[in-house]
């Protein structure tokens, strides 16, 4: 493969520094370094998946598995509510090509 690993994987596998909420074996939770709210998270999936159109039918439990933390994260920063977001391609104004939800909350 030529391809390069995405920042996320590089993140992941510990090549570049990141504040790591939390992990496990399927995904890693980070605080955005350019935040938009108090608490704005990264929920990233291990698998880099470029953008939500590349996901398939095998995805489906890592997707319901992050979705399942996200009022677990929301707890753990005391947020009575959130935003999710999930920006989808170039158009959708993704920037980082590795799947991400991003959690915001004040
Ligand atoms: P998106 O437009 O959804 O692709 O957003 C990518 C997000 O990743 C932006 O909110 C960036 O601030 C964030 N980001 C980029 N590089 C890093 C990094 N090294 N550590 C933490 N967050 C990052």
């Amino acid at each position: 493969m030529n391809a390069e690993s995405s920042i996320f994987t590089k993140i992941i596998e510990r090549q570049i520094p990141a504040s790591i909420v939390y992990e496990d074996e399927k995904c890693i939770v980070i605080k955005d370094i350019n935040p938009k709210a108090r608490v704005h998270l990264l929920i990233i999936p291990k698998k880099e998946i470029p953008t939500l159109f590349d996901l398939t039918p095998e995805d489906r439990d890592l997707m319901g598995h992050m979705m399942l933390l996200l009022p677990q994260l929301a707890q753990s920063q005391n947020l009575e509510g959130f935003k999710i977001q999930i920006n989808t391609g170039e158009a959708g104004g993704q920037e980082v090509f590795h799947v991400h939800i991003h959690l915001l909350g004040n």
